[in-house]
């Protein structure tokens, strides 16, 4: 069996892994990078107007013989892991006669999504697989793990063929919502691994500032207990595992959660998936529309969505009038800005920044607000794993090979793991497993 990293073996972002074996070419993930050549975030708008062979050119896609759109098919599959767009925001390239392969999650998810975003998926040809059942492609046999992650229906895949084994870790942590995964998978290791493709995204970022994800709902609850004025939640929307928390947390001290119409149709789309995820129609949740939204919606033929929303939704007087007793998702945009414009006296409010700080060094935003008189804080977990469970995991898998992905300091794996075989790769190199 063959394997190649087209990209992922230094950075993280943009993963694209290739698995060949002697029937079969599998592609497993297909990601948008998140940094470019000089280290600096990718512009997205990059791909705007540009053709296949040009993205080739520019290395935005990778170099894949068979796998776009206008070349004769060469590839068996593509299998995507989980929803996060550096591990499926380049699928609308590839040949739509090649089946594509992830979880039922995963597809609601990056559907749901693809209405809200520029850069779309457009999905075709998706087989949905189940989580433990294995699936055959050609001479491959794939088996979907579900793990804990940030994002939604996450899986590792265990493929094996040729007589080899070889576990494609995808993103995981084990201090989520669904961290019993993790315990259950080094209690019940896979034995006999040849290849363990692992993430690294933690290396180098230290730890998290809350342990766990129940950490964030507990701080969450005692900052809300106390507070005078509205509290905004700047957070991510397909963080599904951190929604349930914001939601537990205003529900545990009374609050009402206001949610904006794109929240609400993530959501709504994942109820057939789980009945357990905060709904517009549960009592204690309102949604407030932003214009860009309700076009978005309304622009895909989503009109009765905005409609059934309408029991509950809450309009600027009401967030106003009631802000002590508000806690809202919030993104900074114009159309926040706006909004704020209107709240009045925001002496007291709180802005709760719940997302990674890289994102804040971006683009700082807390000096406008600060000056508004609204209080900053950081409540955050990681979407992956910290050192300690690699280790653990590593210890109880005892892999015979570990190549690095998915990380930004692969030269740590082996002082991380000094008993095992750490093989890092350079993105687009041959290793024979
Ligand atoms: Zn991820």
């Amino acid at each position: 069996m063959k394997l190649i990293i087209h990209r992922g073996t230094k950075e993280i972002g943009g993963s694209c892994v290739e698995l060949q074996s002697k029937e079969t070419r599998i592609i497993i993930d297909m990601g948008m990078p998140l940094v470019d050549a000089q280290n600096e975030p990718f512009d997205s708008k990059l791909l705007e107007g540009k053709s296949i062979p040009e993205l080739i050119e520019s290395r935005v896609l990778p170099e894949v013989s068979g796998l776009y759109a206008g070349e004769e098919k060469n590839v068996g599959a593509v299998l995507i892991s989980h929803p996060h767009q550096d591990h499926y925001g380049l699928l609308r390239y590839i040949n739509p006669e090649i089946p594509v392969y992830m979880s039922k999650g995963s597809q609601a998810l990056i559907e749901a999504s693809d209405i809200f975003i520029p850069t779309k998926a457009n999905l075709r040809n998706v087989t949905t697989f189940k989580m433990r059942e294995p699936f055959i492609i050609d001479d491959l046999v794939i088996i979907p793990q579900l793990v804990d992650h940030s994002g939604f229906d996450a899986a590792a895949f265990l493929i094996e063929g040729g007589g080899k084994k070889i576990l494609y870790s995808g993103d995981f942590r084990g201090h989520g919502r669904k961290g019993i995964l993790f315990e259950d998978m080094i209690h019940h290791p896979v034995k006999d691994i040849d290849c363990l493709l692992l993430e690294g995204s933690m290396l180098g970022r230290g730890e998290g500032l809350y342990p766990s994800e129940q950490a964030v709902e507990v701080k969450m609850a005692s900052i809300f207990k106390n507070k005078s004025n509205i509290a905004f939640v700047f957070c991510s929307s397909q963080n599904i595992d951190r929604l349930v928390s914001i939601y537990r947390a205003a529900k545990r001290t009374r609050q009402m959660l206001v949610i904006d119409l794109y929240t609400a149709y993530i959501l709504d789309s994942l109820k057939d998936i789980s009945d357990k995820l905060p709904q517009y129609w549960w009592p204690d949740i309102h949604v407030f529309y932003f214009w860009g939204h309700r076009k978005m919606l309304r622009d895909n033929g989503l009109d009765s969505f905005v409609e059934k929303c309408a029991s509950a939704r809450i309009y600027k007087e009401e967030i106003s009038r009631d802000k002590k007793s508000i806690v809202m998702i919030a993104k900074y945009n114009p159309a926040f800005r706006k909004l704020i414009g209107y709240l009045g006296d925001l002496t007291g409010a709180l802005g709760i920044y719940s997302m990674w700080e890289g994102y804040l060094e971006r683009s700082d935003f807390r000096n406008p607000l600060q000056r508004q008189g609204i209080e900053f804080e950081t409540i955050h977990t990681s979407g992956h794993a910290p050192e300690r469970d690699l280790k653990q995991l590593v210890e109880s898998f005892k892999p015979k090979c570990i190549v690095p992905i998915h990380t930004f300091h692969p030269q740590e794996y082996q002082s991380l793991f000094p008993n095992a075989n750490v093989h890092p790769l350079n993105d687009g190199e041959e290793f024979t497993i």
